[in-house]
């Protein structure tokens, strides 16, 4: 049988997957089966750019429909693959037809967590993450019309701040003590709520949703403490569990996501997973991770594809992540989780642009970075570099970046 790569997911991971065969010299049939209707497209716009229609349809697509026809990548869209057959190395639709494979690629990415809230059915209730919900959405927003946004975390701030650029009325409600408590330090949570309180978002933490209220169409969300927030427009944002079933029922390792090497290749050899789907060992962190992110789903991606085409290379990117709100561009390198000490360079309790530097027993592991482009970079390359940093440089602005690692 000639050599053919079935790719399962059809997004950012997928996108690259693809590409990376045909750079690597894979010469065989490639298809990417997806069950969106649509071609891969950039998904970090839904609650930003194109959320505010400041982004077309097409500005979200990561590649042209003629670069798949350029490099003869088959396109099945709007197909489910319901099945996989390691041993007779065939995948089945949703339809029932089966096709045949010597390669897969999985990349199934997340979806997101539901919570059955009473009333989460009502109209005008969305989750965020595929282009359909947020299409959906349009027709509920509008100036002057007012959104509950349930979850504190990036996506949901993202969606606040775009809700805002629209003239809607936005709360947030939070069930933690403060807002992006798993992802940051608590002078970077304080710095967001304190920003989204001056755009004129109403920030409610520790608060607990008890039931989505309306008939028919939502009207409001009634909160623990018996009183009801008004809403045209409900958007749960909490969180993404990722999509490893078809693979568990095929046999391959689980954990978090579906198990790979560094060469993102699962337990069976002839089957690679990348992106937000899979669970890796980082060399730089010392432990295995799910990342979910556009970088993570890039570079895997092209380390997945170069495995198929016999020249492994081991995965040791650093994680790096952004977060647009409002002019605010955060800059996310390393990973912050475990840290035990925080250094601010700036100040994050008035103005807009600072940075935290994250160590663990002093060992520098991450950075965010608001509207410092400088300090995202140079803590990047040290990251990647292994090198250090001394605090109390850091916490000094009048010391140059340059001047800080070691
Ligand atoms: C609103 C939003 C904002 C974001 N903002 C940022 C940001 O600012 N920066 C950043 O780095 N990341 C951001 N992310 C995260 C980023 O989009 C993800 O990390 C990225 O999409 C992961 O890509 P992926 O290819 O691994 O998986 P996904 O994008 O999840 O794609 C997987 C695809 O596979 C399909 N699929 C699953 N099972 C099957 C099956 N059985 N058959 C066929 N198809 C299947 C899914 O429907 C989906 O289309 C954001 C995500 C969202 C939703």
């Amino acid at each position: 049988m000639s050599e053919h790569c079935i790719i399962i997911g059809a997004s950012h991971a997928a996108a690259q997957l693809a590409g990376s065969l045909r750079q690597e010299g894979w010469e065989g049939r490639i298809s990417i089966v997806g069950d969106e209707p649509y071609l891969p497209y950039h998904r970090p716009p839904l609650s930003k750019a194109f959320f505010v229609g400041e982004k077309s349809e097409d500005e979200l697509l990561i590649r042209s429909a003629e670069f798949y026809d350029k490099n003869n990548i088959d396109l099945l869209l709007g197909s489910a693959v319901t099945h996989i057959d390691r041993d007779a190395k065939k995948i089945t639709l949703k339809d029932g037809a089966e096709i045949s494979y010597t390669k897969l690629a999985l990349t199934t990415g997340a979806r997101v967590r539901k919570i059955p809230f009473t009333g989460s059915e009502l109209a005008g209730v969305f989750y965020m993450r595929d282009l359909n919900d947020v299409k959906q959405t349009h027709k509920f927003t509008g100036p002057g019309k007012s959104a509950v946004i349930i979850g504190g975390g990036y996506i949901g701030l993202e969606t606040a701040a775009s809700l805002r650029k629209i003239g809607m009325n936005v709360t947030v409600i939070e069930a933690m003590e403060r807002v992006l408590q798993r992802v940051t330090a608590p002078e970077v949570s304080a710095f967001y709520s304190r920003i989204h309180r001056e755009e004129g978002v109403d920030i409610r933490t520790q608060a607990g949703v008890e039931a989505i209220v309306g008939d028919q169409h939502v009207e409001g969300v009634r909160l623990a403490d018996g009183s009801t927030i008004p809403a045209d427009l409900v958007i749960i944002g909490v969180g993404v569990i990722p999509n490893i079933e078809l693979a568990e029922a095929a046999g391959l390792n689980i954990d978090n996501g579906i198990v790979v090497d560094e060469f993102a290749t699962t337990n069976d050899p002839d089957i690679v997973a990348a992106g937000d789907c899979s669970n890796h060992y980082n060399p730089i962190y010392k432990r295995k991770l799910r990342l979910e992110s556009v970088q993570n789903a890039t570079d895997q991606a092209k380390i997945a594809a170069k495995s198929l085409c016999g020249k492994p290379q081991a995965y040791s990117a650093l994680p790096w992540f952004w977060s647009d709100q409002y002019d605010l561009k955060l800059q996310i390198a390393g990973l912050s989780q475990g840290f035990d000490q925080v250094i601010i360079r700036g100040n994050s309790e008035e103005g807009r642009s600072f940075a935290a530097f994250y160590f663990s027993e002093g060992r520098f592991i991450a950075v965010d970075a608001i509207n410092r482009p400088k300090e995202f970079m140079m803590s990047k390359r040290a990251l990647s570099s292994g090198q250090t940093a001394d605090p109390l440089k850091l916490a000094d602005e009048s010391i140059e970046m340059k001047d800080v690692f070691n």
